[in-house]
């Protein structure tokens, strides 16, 4: 009745927002540090009140601030001389950062277990809104860190698939997709490769580690009879080639890449800086 209504109307504007999570992650090098570290001094002279929190030996939070320029899912119809842009900047979006520290390989494992536990998470606070994934896009022309990065990339993109596909089955997942974007960063550099070729790269070598892992699957069922469908990548189509596309039509999963670099923010020649991720962020919100 309505003192039900009454009391959440109420509450809702008495409880502080849920807060939006986004994980980071990529291969050791990426500039996943150094991307944070930007954050929190933006968002530090923006508001003073940002922090970098260490909460445990696996994970870093820091709770940063979208520049108010910055369109959300939610005024991305704002115009500039819009009265809410001079609120916006008084009282800026916040969003918690959560970076994945660790050396060499235990940086996959460690990112690889903070990503399962807070995509499974029931708790609001720790809903995760994105992930975010870092990479060096002047390193990737070398075989194997194309190989490693992929691999990761592969990874991270089937936990989020099998989450996505259980969902039916279990009620206590929350029901909108995690958004993924791969972070072509250190675009400023003049051996880096482009954005568009970031994503062919990747998509041609999650393929390949897509058709590997099929094969071995197979291999595995004659002996044992085991069906694993779900473990390989976009689905049942493993015949065709992979692409973010595909997983996004099969899955729902969206996976956008976009280029960048933390070392020059804001110059527009090294790809506008940090600013396209942080639209990236704006419209998860
Ligand atoms: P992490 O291991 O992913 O945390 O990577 P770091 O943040 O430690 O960065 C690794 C190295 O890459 C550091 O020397 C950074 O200064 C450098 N780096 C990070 N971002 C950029 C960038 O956009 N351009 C260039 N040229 N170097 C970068």
């Amino acid at each position: 009745g309505i003192p039900v209504v009454l009391h959440l109307i109420f509450f809702r504007s008495v409880a502080s927002p849920p807060s939006s999570n986004f994980l980071l992650l990529g291969p050791s090098t990426a500039g996943k540090t150094a991307f944070t570290t930007l954050l929190e001094a933006k968002s530090s002279s923006a508001s003073k009140k940002s922090h970098l929190t260490h909460t445990s030996q696996t994970s870093t939070l820091a709770t940063v601030t979208l520049p108010p320029t910055v369109p959300t899912a939610s005024n991305r119809f704002r115009s500039a001389n819009d009265p809410s842009l001079k609120e916006a900047s008084r009282n800026p979006i916040k969003y918690r950062l959560w970076d994945t520290p660790g050396h060499g390989k235990l940086r996959a494992s460690q990112g690889i277990s903070q990503l399962q536990s807070m995509s499974h998470s029931k708790d609001a606070k720790s809903k995760l809104r994105g992930v975010m994934f870092m990479v060096d896009t002047a390193a990737l022309v070398d075989e194997a860190t194309l190989r490693d990065t992929a691999t990761y990339l592969h990874d991270v993109l089937l936990i989020l698939q099998k989450r996505a596909l259980s969902k039916g089955k279990s009620s206590d997942i929350a029901a909108a997709e995690v958004p993924v974007l791969v972070a072509a960063n250190k675009q400023d550099l003049f051996t880096a490769l482009p954005p568009g070729s970031v994503r062919e790269k990747l998509e041609a070598e999650i393929d390949r580690i897509r058709k590997s892992k099929t094969k071995g699957l197979l291999d595995a069922s004659a002996d044992t009879g085991a069906e694993e469908e779900d473990e390989v990548l976009g689905n049942d189509d493993a015949q065709g080639q992979f692409s973010f596309k595909l997983l996004e039509e099969e899955v729902g999963i969206k996976v956008d890449v976009a280029g960048g670099a933390v070392k020059g923010d804001q110059q527009e020649e090294f790809g506008s800086g940090v600013r396209r991720w942080e639209e990236w962020v704006g419209m998860c919100l």
